[in-house]
């Protein structure tokens, strides 16, 4: 059986050995949030445009500030002022954070280092050429990349592009992820379920995921544990990019996702991982559109998203895969597992100062939903690693959307 990291890397490959360029738009920085830039953008000109002072203090030549010296101020400048007259020998000019040094100046001396009695200012210290000033250029140079293509819009990208005037980025389409949950015993969660009966939770969670991912969610409701009924909805889902099933792919009589993948012409790259909870999960290609055959349980479906489905999707955003974002915690409470089986965990991560600590939470499995409740991360206990005691370090994946 494959290990998650082995299922994840084959994922990857099989998308990227598919991928055509994307579709792209041309949005406004407003609209541009978590897209994937599909173009280069170049820096517009210097940056900063002008010599800036970092300080607020007297612009000098460097070699007359020198302790003990006195120099007359004859001007002040403050940010955005129009700077063309030079600094003349035997005198200072006052300059504020961010305004532009005048030519023959070529150091800043912070007013907490100065004496100043009426026009004269003082000085008390050694004055270095340079100091407190980001010369022209030195941030970026006119006509050097920005942004790169591929790059994810965070809340930075978007102020790299404002501040070089790129009000319009073109961008990749979001990937249409279709999702349908599996199930006779499912009901929509706006109807009130039988006894025996449980809400889809799963396509909501999953909806949230693939939004959270940067992808754009199709709901597609449940389907029941018949042929006809799964076929005729799975046939709507490969309309899309990507199909997530959840539900019906474990070993039951009426697991019937795998069976009916096949009768579609479906190949599958795996049908099982390594994992607890997750086992089951089938990944494959079907007409034009990856399948993901999630395991109905929700926090195997939801573990499962995470571990192989935002591969698929950051590549088919026009990005490259993101990394599975593990960090390194120390456990607070012994764990013990018995499969030999990677097991993600529902647990509570907890600051100390920069040291992250985490507990595993008390679960009923995989189907606990309630679990989850307070589980800002999963706890990994790899196969090889099954008994961890406290005090040890430990590997946990964070859960990006709460943390
Ligand atoms: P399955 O993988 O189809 O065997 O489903 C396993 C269990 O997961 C079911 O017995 C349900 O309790 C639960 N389950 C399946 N689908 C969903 C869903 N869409 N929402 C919430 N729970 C689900
Ligand atoms: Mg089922």
């Amino acid at each position: 059986m494959l290990s998650f990291e082995d299922a994840r890397q084959l994922v990857i490959r099989k998308v990227a050995e598919h991928l055509g360029p994307p579709a792209t738009s041309s949005r406004p920085l407003s609209e541009a949030l978590g897209f994937i830039l599909a173009q280069e953008v170049v820096t517009d000109r210097d940056y900063p445009p002008f010599d800036r002072s970092t300080r607020d203090g007297y612009a000098v030549r460097s070699s007359e500030a020198s302790p003990g010296a006195y120099l007359r101020c004859v001007a002040e400048i403050k940010a955005g002022d129009t700077v063309t007259s030079p600094l003349v020998s035997g005198t200072c000019i006052q300059i504020m954070t961010g305004a532009a040094l005048p030519p023959e100046a070529d150091a800043v001396v912070m007013v907490e280092f100065t004496q100043r009695n009426g026009e004269t200012v003082g000085f008390d210290r050694a004055t270095e050429p340079g100091q407190n000033i980001v010369p022209r250029g030195s941030e970026a140079r006119a006509g050097q990349l920005a942004l790169k293509q591929g790059s994810r819009l965070g809340f930075a990208e978007l102020a790299i592009a404002a501040q070089i005037g790129a009000a319009h980025l073109l961008c990749a389409k979001k990937p249409h992820v279709a999702i349908l949950s599996t199930g006779d015993e499912l009901v929509p969660i706006t109807e009130t379920p039988g006894p025996f009966h449980i809400r889809n939770s799963n396509s909501v969670s999953l909806a949230s995921q693939v939004r959270l991912a940067g992808a754009e969610p199709v709901p597609l409701g449940h389907a029941l544990d018949r042929i006809d009924d799964l076929a005729a909805k799975i046939e709507l889902g490969l309309q899309e990019d990507v199909l997530v099933l959840s539900g019906g792919v474990s070993m039951g009589k009426y697991d019937l996702v795998e069976s009916v993948l096949h009768s579609l012409g479906a190949q599958l790259f795996f049908d099982a991982v390594a994992i607890r909870p997750g086992k089951p999960t089938v990944f494959g290609r079907c007409r034009d559109a990856w399948v993901f055959g999630l395991p109905g349980n929700p926090v195997s479906s939801m573990v499962t998203f995470q571990l192989f489905v935002i591969p698929a999707l950051d590549l088919l955003s026009g990005a490259p895969a993101r990394p599975l974002p593990f960090l390194e915690a120390t456990l607070k409470e012994h764990v013990k597992e018995k499969a030999s089986l990677a097991h993600f965990l529902p647990a509570h991560l907890e600051w100390h100062g920069l040291s992250p600590r985490v507990s595993a939470l008390r679960w009923q499995g995989s189907g606990d939903i309630s679990a989850l409740s307070g589980a800002n991360c999963f706890l990994l206990v790899p196969p090889d690693r099954l008994d961890i005691s406290a005090g040890e370090k430990v590997s946990v994946l964070p859960r990006l959307d709460v943390l």
